[in-house]
């Protein structure tokens, strides 16, 4: 059955696409990518440029950068649709549209003239955000307005500019990103929310190299890396935002951040269960298919029905992003993903267990969807962290 959120013809053209790309491009290599030792082996750059091909990495553009101009709704669906093939594809394409979206709105006309184009005309351009550093991570999410939880990589005034050090860590796409958002400490003595500003930052800037790519358990597809600054020169026309108040463009550019985070571990829960109901249709014990023993028949309505509500919790949350004049709820900003990925922990467990033994069997593909299901219970803000995030705004 089509979705029902799906209100126009132009989505679910958009929609067919992409199953076409998942299914022609990344479903038949996707076990095989994952499999590979080295972390940085995982990522595909051939499909990055067929997504480019497919209209996809800059869905989110609006018509005047050569894009479709995707709403966050749309791309919700989209996102999800991709994490049916491959979590990993999903998260390279999940920031680099996120992040395409806020370079339009969070910028100046002047940077929006210098990065737009770049972005839009390389195949292969990605988009990364870091904020992330081995110090300070929760801290950012609750956030703490507190001097004792600032960010440990600092930026310096200097003449023209500001010098940026130190690092972060745990970046999706670091290593492979041709442009960053990236959070720094640029006032002493205050905390993340009032002393942190954000900057623009070119893959090619001098004091700027990649250190680690992290070998991650799940979620191979797309790598996260470590972003060290030595003396970083980064111009004052690269401050996105003002200076002091880096916090506010997360604030009012990122609404539909956690909506994404949300139907990227949705997409794997589908898959699993669209699998395990395959499989309940064709397996026989005890003289009948399993779907006809009751117990696994319920537990498969239970699944359907934790989908449909994460979903639906997306769904109202993107939607809601886009139009925050008719009333937003900030804690549509952390609770879809402490949800869904609830949600999908479940159902992907759940789901291999219906295989009984092949489920723990490589060659089925619960162990792999298992694997991708655990990185959004620690990415995207842990779900405890949100959940007071959520608390904070509500009490
Ligand atoms: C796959 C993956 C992709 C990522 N991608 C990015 C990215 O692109 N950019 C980026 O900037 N970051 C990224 N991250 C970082 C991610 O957002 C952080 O790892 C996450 O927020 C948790 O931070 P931490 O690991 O430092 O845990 P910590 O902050 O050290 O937390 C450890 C535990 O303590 C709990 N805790 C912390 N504070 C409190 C409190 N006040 N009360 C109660 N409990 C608390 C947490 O809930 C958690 O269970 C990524 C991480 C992963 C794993």
């Amino acid at each position: 059955m089509d979705n029902p959120f799906v209100i126009d013809e132009e989505q679910r053209a958009i929609l067919a696409t992409v199953r076409r790309f998942v299914d022609e491009v990344v479903a038949p290599v996707a076990a095989e990518l994952d499999r590979r030792d080295e972390p940085a082996a995982c990522f595909s750059w051939d499909i990055v440029e067929k997504a480019d091909a497919a209209g996809i990495r800059t869905m989110t553009l609006a018509e005047e950068h050569g894009g479709i101009g995707a709403g966050s709704l749309t791309t919700a669906m989209v996102i999800e649709e991709l994490a049916k093939g491959d979590m990993g594809v999903a998260v390279v394409m999940a920031q680099t549209l996120k992040l395409a979206q806020i370079l339009q709105t969070a910028t100046s006309e002047d940077q929006r003239r210098r990065y737009l184009p770049k972005f839009r005309d390389d195949p292969r351009a990605v988009l990364a955000i870091g904020i992330t550093e081995p110090e300070t991570a929760s801290n950012y999410f609750v956030p703490h307005r507190v001097p004792d939880a600032p960010f440990h990589t600092r930026a310096e005034k200097t003449d023209g500019g500001w010098k940026i050090n130190g690092m972060k860590h745990f970046i999706s796409n670091g290593n492979v990103a041709s442009l960053y958002l990236l959070f720094a400490q640029t006032e002493k003595g205050k905390g993340l929310a009032e002393g942190a500003t954000c900057f623009l930052v070119p893959r090619d800037t001098p004091g700027f190299t990649i250190g680690r790519v992290h070998d991650k358990m799940g979620e191979r597809l797309a790598n996260n890396a470590e972003l060290i600054f030595q003396d970083c020169f980064v111009p004052d026309e690269d401050v996105v935002g003002a200076v002091g108040n880096g916090f506010q463009v997360l604030v009012d550019f990122f609404p539909a951040s956690n909506a994404y985070a949300a139907a990227t571990v949705l997409g794997v829960a589908v898959a699993a269960y669209e699998r395990a109901v395959e499989w309940a249709k064709t397996r026989n014990q005890g003289g009948k298919l399993l779907i006809e023993h009751d117990g696994i028949a319920t537990d498969l309505a239970e699944c359907h029905m934790l989908l449909d509500v994460a979903r639906t919790y997306i769904h109202r949350a993107a939607w809601a992003a886009d139009n925050r004049e008719l009333g937003w709820d900030p804690t549509f900003g952390s609770l879809p993903k402490v949800f869904a990925s609830q949600a999908a922990w479940k159902i992907v467990t759940c789901c291999s267990e219906i295989h009984g033994g092949s489920g723990f069997m490589r060659d089925i593909g619960y162990e792999k969807l298992i694997r991708d299901a655990a990185a959004f219970l620690h990415s995207d803000g842990v779900n405890r962290t949100l959940l007071l995030k959520a608390a904070k705004h509500m009490f």
